[in-house]
């Protein structure tokens, strides 16, 4: 059947599903939506389980959007018309891929109106769909900016949408059942996580990130298996942390057109971290593999997707993300193969255990044959002390540091480790439990901070609530300084005692680079870890005992602070977390890939996975291919 006839097909069932009176003047495939266009969006809006029983009847995700849109200028005027002054109006995205106006409120009750009377206004005088969110407590730079730029290329997500919307419900020709997986990086080592998910309709990339070491940096996306990289279907992007996704951009400079499909925070976070990774090897002369341009066109090309939302993303292949509890937006990638098939799911990185930040990782899919997890503590003695234990150590080191005088500097992850470390010392000179000194951030921290405020239905129940109590949100403690300077950074380094919170988290470049600079000489100071330290990095070498690191060139730095790390930050889940996984993990499955995570480490914990649960399990190298089916 060919997609016009499909359409034509789709057409003839809705009309016969939908109620009379309400007309539908055209279907059409948009990404992986069927958008219903219509020119009585109120009546659709007034039959409130319509499109839940069109999506269940057709098996498609659906929008409903007006056959005309109103102008967004004029649709804001009428909007602010609508709505009482009260409500306190911050910003109006008008997003024309979903037909939505995005309206941001100090006070969204007031916008919602009793029973919702305000909302249904709106649609019937403007024919967006309105949707409410609270205006985020600190502005991000980075959301703005994605928002002007998606809107400044609406006309070109359009084109791209419907082509992609074919793409993906195109026929099918093959007679052949089979799924294969290859290795492209990220086996028996932490970094540069790339796999290639193949059928015979088509294939999916999933991550594309750099290694943190910078040796042998990209993964082995030249073998055949991916070329032409046009032939892609789609990248999965599990979560923003640059070790999966730092080399997306270089994809579409290489010729892939398709979508990039992620959660809207790990969409902003990645493109935040890939425009700071650009800058950090611009600065330190190193030549960049990709350029801005490049950045935006992933952003361009980007698809976001909620947790739960099931999704067509090929002929054959529906995505599913669910919660992995390690950073903002991170999720498990779940894909449904052919109909009824097969099923894989991978973990991404991921926290069994409920963080400061958010709730643990989803263990329950309805369908699951192989899952490939991730291995960073898998190795039998990687046990860390639980998170309450982690704040306590935490505490101490820095009681015992500014007591001396010292200056505490803890290298971070922009995104994740620094948000729940910066909770725990918020609360702890709340509680009286540590003195009340500066925390300094520099890097990317308080943008991704900012980021973390925009998507509080990301964060846990308990966050989300202090957030938005006034005067709790934890973020905005005056505590909190921003360091945007080399001279405030001297300022900072030449100042009291205080805690300085500071990108890279593994010591390869940014910012703690000078600060180890300034500090290291100083036996008073202390460099605490509070997260994993990759090998290769300085940051392990540091870790291991390395008292003289050199800086590239012939610079090296002669380390007299105090060295000290402290467990139990981790956005990971450790070994005996992993071990709880698996025996919770509902339906379980026939084959586990223990991946991301050293040699030995990988290994062993494939080994015990198979001896506790009689589970098949592979600890795969680069460049292999598993048939899966
Ligand atoms: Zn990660």
């Amino acid at each position: 059947m060919t997609i016009e006839d499909r359409l034509k097909d789709l057409k003839a069932k809705i009309d016969g599903i939908v109620p009379a009176g309400i007309s539908v003047s055209q279907v059409e495939f948009e990404g992986p939506e069927l958008v219903i266009y219509t020119e009585d969006p109120k009546k659709f809006a007034d039959q409130a389980d319509l499109i839940k029983i069109l999506a269940r009847d057709l098996r498609k995700r659906i929008v409903v959007r007006p056959t005309i849109l109103e102008d967004p200028d004029r649709a804001a005027e009428k909007i602010k018309e609508v709505v009482p002054e009260t409500a306190g109006i911050t910003d109006l995205f008008f997003d024309a891929d979903t037909g939505e106006v995005l309206i941001e409120a100090e006070k969204p009750g007031v916008v919602i109106g009793k029973n919702g009377a305000t909302l249904r206004e709106i649609t019937k005088s403007i024919g967006w769909t309105p949707k409410v969110v609270r205006t985020p407590p600190i502005e991000s730079t980075t959301i703005k900016q994605i928002r002007q730029y998606l809107r400044s290329v609406k006309e070109d997500r359009k084109t791209f949408l419907r082509a992609i919307g074919r793409r993906i419900h195109r026929e099918t020709t093959s007679k052949d059942e089979w799924v294969r997986v290859t290795t492209l990086g990220c086996c028996r080592e932490v970094g540069r996580a790339a796999f290639l998910i193949s059928t015979p309709e088509s294939k999916i990339l999933l991550d594309c990130g750099e290694k943190p070491s910078n040796a042998n940096g990209t993964p082995y996306l030249y073998v055949p298996e991916i070329h032409p990289l046009s032939g892609l279907d789609a990248v999965v992007l599990t979560h923003a942390h640059l070790d999966h996704c730092a080399l997306v951009p270089l994809l579409f400079k290489y010729g892939f057109d398709g979508p990039v499909y992620c959660t809207p925070p790990t969409r902003d976070l990645s493109a935040m971290l890939q425009l700071d990774y650009l800058e950090v090897l611009q600065k330190e002369a190193n030549r960049t593999p990709y350029t801005s341009t490049d950045v935006k066109n992933f952003v361009r090309h980007s698809i976001t997707l909620n947790y739960g939302a099931v999704t067509d993303i090929a002929p054959d292949i529906k995505l599913t993300f669910h919660n992995a509890g390690h950073i903002l937006g991170s999720a498990i990638a779940h894909f449904h193969v052919g109909d009824g098939l097969y099923n894989i799911a991978f973990t991404g990185d991921f926290n069994y255990s409920k963080s400061r930040l958010f709730s643990p990782a989803a263990n329950q899919f309805p369908r699951l044959e192989t899952i490939f997890m991730e291995s960073t503590y898998g190795g039998s003695n990687d046990i860390q002390p639980p998170r309450k234990e982690a704040e306590t150590r935490l505490y101490e080191v820095v009681n015992t540091i500014l007591s001396r005088g010292g200056k505490v500097l803890i290298p971070a992850f922009a995104v994740g480790r620094s948000q729940e470390v910066m909770l725990a010392l918020e609360e702890g000179m709340r509680f009286s439990k540590i003195p009340r000194v500066n925390v300094y951030l520099d890097g990317m921290i308080r943008e991704a901070t900012a980021i973390h405020t925009t998507y509080p239905e990301y964060l846990n129940a308990e966050l989300r609530n202090q957030i938005f109590h006034d005067g709790m949100n934890p973020f905005l403690a005056p505590c909190f300084v921003q360091v945007d300077s080399a001279e405030r950074r001297e300022q900072v380094m030449g100042g009291d005692p205080c805690v300085i919170i500071t990108t890279s988290g593994m010591l390869n470049g940014g910012p703690v680079m000078e600060y180890l600079k300034g500090l290291a000489p100083d036996a008073r100071n202390a460099l605490v870890f509070v997260g994993y330290q990759a090998e290769g990095t300085i940051g392990r070498r540091i870790q291991k005992g390395w008292r003289e690191v050199p800086l590239g060139g012939r610079e090296t730095i002669a380390i007299n602070m105090e060295i000290d790390t402290v467990d139990g930050f981790s956005g990971h889940s450790d070994r005996r977390e992993l071990m709880n996984y698996i025996a919770h993990l509902q339906p379980r499955p026939e084959k586990i890939f223990t991946i991301h995570g050293d040699e030995n480490k990988t290994i062993d914990l494939a080994v015990s996975l198979h001896k506790r649960f009689h589970i098949e399990t592979h600890s795969p190298l680069n460049l292999e291919t598993y048939r899966m089916i």
